[in-house]
């Protein structure tokens, strides 16, 4: 061997020697790739002509286009706002499926159907749109509950080690549900009409134009439709002023405060922490989700309001008496939270009807013009029931309607 080989050959040893006692790299995984894209099918092209225009694309209207769309019929849906629009009631960013319904078996008919509607939703959505959570309703001394389907009759005091950041009134009655959820507002109604593969329009739809001569209905831009449906909340009060006045139907307003828990604090958020409808004290709560803190609002209205043009911030202002009230029951209720800021607050409406139940019937003299709203304070998390009871008339008028939903409760005639 040669002195240069010889060089090279002792120059290898170590590195030999080096390459042989070291431990094998672990083999890298290659990178994530980039989430392909999940566009759906576009929507197609709305047609002139339809079966049936659905006005108003708040969560009622969402899901009673949804349906009709899945039944096999031409639909336009119409906005004068648009969907998902700052105005529109189900515009929060989050609200309660409540299985309870206050004991009320009519709506508490319509939450598995609801429920599995917005779970189908929630798993072909990129983020979830119903959030489990367990729900807990304090009942009030006065409340006599007809129907507590879907949760166990208990007391404060036996959930006092179960959710222990609530403050239980000795013996209160409690009412108990383990399948609560919570519903993401504004996303849930823009995820449903994504999913319908329709296309809102924003479009102002006035009240019913008919032309005899071919029994359709006009739309605003020169379209025809067989049937329409007024999904329009608190503004069919403008639509219809003869028949729903403001005594009968009417925009209320509700002042909400998000109270933000502190850092890494996760016994606000579900599943520690349940949807929470204090009915002896007249508050709701819903848990802290997605950061943005415990909600909180009162169950009664403080004005009625005109749903256009009101001011759509909560007043905050140090003495304001609604953030006063709600900082209070917190301090009673979740004493943890007595000092934990407020991180969002707004001003909403709700659309109530003098009953307190749903609308849901057939303008007089009309038979193929529906209109829907009210319902006040569960309507959005009823939506996909309501949506398939509208659907349901809208493709059978003989179906009769359910009483306690008929404008003539509310006209007396
Ligand atoms: C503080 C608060 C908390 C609430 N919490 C809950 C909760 O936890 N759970 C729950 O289920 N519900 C809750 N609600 C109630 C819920 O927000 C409403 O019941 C629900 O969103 C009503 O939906 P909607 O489709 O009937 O009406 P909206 O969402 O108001 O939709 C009506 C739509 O009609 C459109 N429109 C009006 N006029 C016309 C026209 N001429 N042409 C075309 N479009 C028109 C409007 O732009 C609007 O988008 C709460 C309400 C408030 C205020």
């Amino acid at each position: 061997m040669d002195r240069r080989r010889l060089i090279a050959a002792l120059g290898a040893v170590p590195i030999a020697l080096a390459l042989g006692g070291a431990k094998k790299e672990p083999k890298r995984k290659d990178p994530p790739e980039p989430r392909a894209s999940r566009r759906r099918k576009g929507a197609k092209p709305p047609a002139k002509h339809v079966d049936v225009a659905v006005v108003g694309a708040g969560a009622i209207g969402a899901w009673t286009a949804w349906h009709l769309v899945r039944a096999g019929l031409s639909v336009r849906l119409f906005d004068a706002y648009g969907a998902g629009n700052g105005r529109a009631a189900s515009n929060l960013p989050s609200m309660m499926l409540d299985p309870v319904q206050g004991g009320d078996a009519l709506y508490a008919a319509l939450v598995d159907d609801s429920r599995d509607a917005w779970e189908r939703l929630s798993d072909s959505a990129s983020l979830p749109i119903l959030t489990p959570c367990e729900a807990v309703t304090a009942l009030a001394a006065t409340d006599a509950v007809a129907d507590s389907r879907g949760a166990d009759r208990t007391t404060g005091e036996r959930l006092r080690g179960r959710f222990t950041q609530i403050a239980w009134r000795p013996e209160e009655a409690v009412l108990h549900a383990a399948k609560g959820a919570m519903i993401a507002g504004r996303r849930g109604v823009l995820e449903t009409i994504l999913d319908a593969q329709i296309e809102c329009e924003d479009i102002v739809m006035p009240a019913p134009l008919r032309d005899k001569k071919q029994g359709l209905y006009r739309l605003p831009d020169g379209g025809t439709a067989q049937n329409l449906v007024y999904a329009t909340g608190a503004w069919l009060t403008e639509l219809f002023p003869q028949i729903l006045t403001p005594a009968r139907l009417s925009a209320v307003r509700q002042q909400v405060f998000h109270f933000g828990p502190g850092q890494g604090d996760t016994q606000f958020r579900p599943p520690a922490m349940p949807a929470f409808v204090d009915r002896a004290y007249g508050f709701n709560l819903l848990p802290d989700v997605e950061g943005v803190g415990v909600r909180v609002w009162k169950s009664a209205p403080d004005a009625s309001v005109d749903p256009d043009s009101f001011d759509r911030r909560a007043d905050i202002d140090a003495g304001a008496r609604a953030l006063a009230d709600a900082r209070q029951w917190i301090a009673a209720r979740l004493p943890r939270l007595a000092d934990a800021p407020v991180v969002a607050s707004a001003a909403a409406h709700d659309c109530r009807t003098s009953t307190g139940d749903l609308l849901l019937d057939r303008l007089p003299g009309q038979d193929r013009v529906w209109v829907v709203g009210g319902a006040a304070g569960r309507a959005f998390a009823l939506a996909p029931a309501i949506g398939a009871r509208v659907a349901a008339h809208v493709q059978d008028a003989a179906r009769p309607i359910e009483p306690r939903w008929a404008l003539a409760r509310l006209t007396g005639v």
